[in-house]
């Protein structure tokens, strides 16, 4: 069995309206996870993608908080958003596109107390996303998990892979830090079917967590549809995550 803390995130890639966030919070909190995906300001990789709702997703977001009692992890993915956001999230999320920006890495360490999820770049080397995290570190208290979420190498070529799931890593930045490591296999993979067996392999080798998307309808997603679970397929992993940790 494993040790707290863990942490299970999970909720859609990106907040697209009222309503799909409300249907997909039910069956999450249904299913006792307490760290919610809320994506309101989303790295796109193309302009013309939907780029989330920013600060609007929080104004009925914010109410279902204060109804359901959830913690809210969101990523930032710049320092003018850090206002807004501010008094609606509990986690603040770092992107794997922003790994390498030292600068925001350096007003989170100055502004904010609260704890930060802090992904792998797809292409960083172990040591230089340990030396980033340094840049976030609070040194009065631990304020960091870590989530390693896939890299780049050349098995994307030619499969339905999103990424390398990189799996063997918890090993080694367990060995290397105290912080929590957690894994997100719904980037590392990119396909729902992968996603279950890999978060049940990253549990067996010791993951202290798991970040999930999931998604009411993922036919209809704006972001990310491909690699989200729908509720059955959630409730699935669910019941196989409860064979590592009992609560959540
Ligand atoms: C995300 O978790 O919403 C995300 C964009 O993931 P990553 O930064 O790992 O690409
Ligand atoms: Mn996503």
């Amino acid at each position: 069995m494993i040790k707290k803390p863990f942490y299970f995130i999970a909720g859609p890639c990106a907040v697209e309206s009222e309503d799909q966030f409300k249907k997909t919070l039910k069956y999450v909190l249904e299913s006792g996870v307490k760290y919610v995906r809320v994506g309101a300001y989303k790295p796109r990789t193309s302009p013309d993608s939907f780029q989330g709702l920013g600060k609007a997703a929080f104004h009925f977001i914010s109410k279902l908080k204060n109804k359901y009692n959830f913690q809210i992890v969101s990523e930032i993915v710049g320092e003018s958003d850090f206002k807004d956001m501010e008094t609606h999230v509990d986690i603040f999320q770092v992107g794997a596109r922003n790994m390498f920006n030292y600068s925001l890495l350096k007003f989170l360490q100055r502004n904010t107390e609260k704890k930060i999820l802090f992904k792998r770049s797809f292409s960083a080397t172990i040591p230089e996303y340990l030396n980033a995290a340094k840049y976030l570190e609070n040194k009065k208290k631990d304020n960091l998990i870590l989530c390693l979420r896939g890299i780049r190498t050349f098995e994307q070529i030619g499969s339905s892979l999103r990424y390398t799931p990189d799996l063997g890593s918890i090993l080694e930045v367990k060995k290397m830090t105290h912080y929590p490591v957690i894994f997100d296999p719904s980037h590392a993979t990119g396909v729902s079917e992968f996603v279950a067996p890999a978060a049940l392999a990253a549990l067996a080798i010791g993951a202290d967590g798991l970040m999930i998307e999931t998604t009411s309808s993922p036919c209809d997603a704006l972001c990310d549809g491909k690699q989200s679970l729908d509720k059955k397929q959630f409730k699935h992993l669910v019941t196989g995550v409860k064979k590592y940790v009992k609560h959540f």
